[in-house]
C-alpha cells in the first residue's frame, strides 16, 4: 500500500484498530520547549517573558523568512479551508528538490510527531532504544511509554556518536537514535560512522536520524541513505534555520514500508499557513546560506569573547552549545534567569555545563554581560527555592 501523505483512505480495519489502541495510550509529545520548560520549572522560575533573552530552547530568533510571512498572511482568509494540495505541494516541493519519490516523505507538525511515533513502532519491552548521552532524549520518553529499555552511549573524545559502541549496545535493538548534528553539543558525526553504524546494526532495527540541525552544519546529510532504501528513517524540520517552531511544520523520510508503520500512531490534517509558509522557505534559494552565515558569525564572535574570558566550551556547528559553568549548571541557570537572560538545559551526564542557544548578537551581547556577572559572584549559600504547588503539579516535573 503507498503512503498516502494526505488521507487514511489507505489503512486497512486491522491497521485501523491498531491505530485505536495507539491513541490510548497516548501521551503529550515532547518539544524542546517542553523540556526547558521542565527544567525552568523544576528549578522554579516562571517561563521566560517574551521581553526576556530567550536562549534557552534552539529556537531562532529571525522567525519564518519574508516568503514564509507572506503567505502566511495571504492564507489568512482561507482559512476555512483544508485545502489539502498545500500539503502535497510542500511534499512535492521537497522531493523535487531532494531527488525523492513523494511516497517517501511524510509532513507533520514539527519533527517531534513522528520522532515519538517512530519509537513507539519500532520499539517495544523486547526492542531496546540505543541514543548518545548526551543526547536529545525526546525519544527517550517515547521509548518509556513503550516499556522499551534505554541504553545510552557516551559521545565519543570529539562528542561524535560512538558508531561501534551504539551497533553492540544491544543485540536486539529497536531504534538506534542518530542526532546529527547533536543536541545539545551542536557537533557532527562523519558520514563513515553513520554508514559503519548502518551496515553494522542489529538485523531488525532502524537508524533514526534526526537532522533538525542539518543546515547550520557542514554534516553530511543522510537522504542518499533513504533513497538507497536502506533502514533509516530522516527527521527534518522548519524549526529551526527556518524559523517556524511556533508555525510547526516537519517531515519524515524513508522508505515507504516503515513509514507505514509510524502512519499508523497518527495523521491529521495540517495547518494550510504551516505547510505552505514551509513550501516559501524551501523555494527561497538564499535563505538557509544567509542564516546560516548568521548564526556562524554570531556564534564565532560568541566563542571568542568566551576564550578571551577564559570561559571553556565545546565548539559548535549549530545554533547551541555546551558551557563550562564550574558549578553546578542548574545554579547558573537560576541566577541568569533572575537577570533576565534564560539559558539551558543542563544534561545529567554534564552537570557543570549549560546549553545555551546562539540568539540575535543583541542576545549575546545580553548574555555576556549576565553570564560574566555572575561566574564572577560566589555561590556560596545558594539555595534552590522551594517549588510552589501550582509548579509541582505539572505533567514535565517528572523530566529533568
Ligand atoms: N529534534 C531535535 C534534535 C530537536 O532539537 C528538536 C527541537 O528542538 C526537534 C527534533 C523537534 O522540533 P519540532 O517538533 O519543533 O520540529
Amino acid at each position: 500500500m503507498p503512503v498516502d501523505p494526505v488521507n487514511f483512505s489507505g489503512l486497512s480495519r486491522r491497521s485501523f484498530f491498531r491505530l485505536s489502541a495507539a491513541a490510548a495510550a497516548a501521551v503529550p509529545i515532547l518539544t524542546e520547549a517542553h523540556l526547558a520548560r521542565a527544567q525552568q520549572r523544576k528549578f522554579n522560575f516562571d517561563a521566560p517573558p517574551h521581553d526576556a533573552v530567550r536562549i534557552d530552547a534552539n529556537e531562532n530568533p529571525l522567525g519564518p523568512c519574508t516568503g514564509a510571512c507572506a503567505t502566511i498572511s495571504s492564507l489568512i482568509p482561507e482559512g476555512g479551508r483544508y485545502d489539502y494540495d498545500l500539503t502535497e505541494t510542500l511534499v512535492s516541493t521537497f522531493c523535487e528538490l531532494e531527488g525523492l519519490k513523494t511516497d517517501y516523505v511524510l509532513p507533520y507538525a514539527g519533527s517531534s510527531e513522528p520522532l515519538h511515533y517512530t519509537v513507539l513502532a519500532f520499539t517495544s519491552k523486547d526492542k531496546p532504544y540505543i541514543t548518545a548521552d548526551p543526547g536529545y532524549e525526546a525519544g527517550m520518553y517515547a521509548a518509556t511509554l513503550n516499556g522499551a529499555k534505554i541504553v545510552k552511549v557516551p559521545l565519543t573524545a570529539t562528542h561524535a556518536h560512538d558508531a561501534k559502541a551504539m551497533a553492540t549496545a544491544d543485540p536486539n535493538a529497536g531504534v538506534i537514535y542518530v542526532c546529527n548534528p547533536n543536541n545539545p553539543t551542536g557537533t557532527t558525526t562523519p558520514e563513515a560512522d553513520i554508514e559503519y553504524l548502518l551496515a553494522n546494526k542489529p538485523k531488525g532495527s532502524i537508524l533514526l536520524i534526526d537532522e533538525a540541525y542539518i543546515h547550520f552544519s557542514d554534516a553530511t546529510p543522510s537522504l542518499d541513505l533513504v533513497k538507497a532504501d536502506k533502514d533509516v528513517i530522516v527527521l527534518r524540520t522548519f524549526s529551526k534555520v527556518y524559523g517556524m517552531a511556533g508555525v510547526r511544520c516537519g517531515l519524515a523520510i524513508g522508505r515507504p514500508d516503515l513509514l507505514k508503520k509510524i502512519q499508523y500512531f497518527g495523521m491529521n490534517s495540517l495547518p494550510i499557513m504551516a505547510v505552505a509558509a514551509a513550501t516559501a522557505s524551501l523555494q527561497d534559494k538564499d535563505i538557509v546560506p544567509q542564516r546560516r552565515k548568521i548564526n556562524t558569525d554570531i556564534r564565532t564572535e560568541t566563542f571568542e569573547w568566551l576564550a578571551a574570558n577564559n570561559f571553556t566550551f565545546i565548539p559548535s556547528q549549530t545554533n547551541c552549545f555546551m558551557l563550562q559553568t564550574n558549578r553546578p549548571g542548574h545554579e547558573v541557570m537560576t541566577a541568569m534567569a533572575a537577570r533576565g537572560v534564560y539559558i539551558g538545559r543542563v544534561w545529567p551526564i554534564m552537570p557543570t555545563y549549560v546549553r545555551i542557544t546562539v540568539g540575535t548578537r543583541t542576545d549575546m551581547q545580553k548574555f555576556q554581560v549576565a553570564f560574566k556577572q555572575v561566574m564572577n559572584s560566589s555561590t556560596a549559600g545558594f539555595q534552590p527555592l522551594e517549588l510552589p504547588a501550582r509548579l509541582r503539579e505539572t505533567p514535565f516535573t517528572h523530566l529533568s
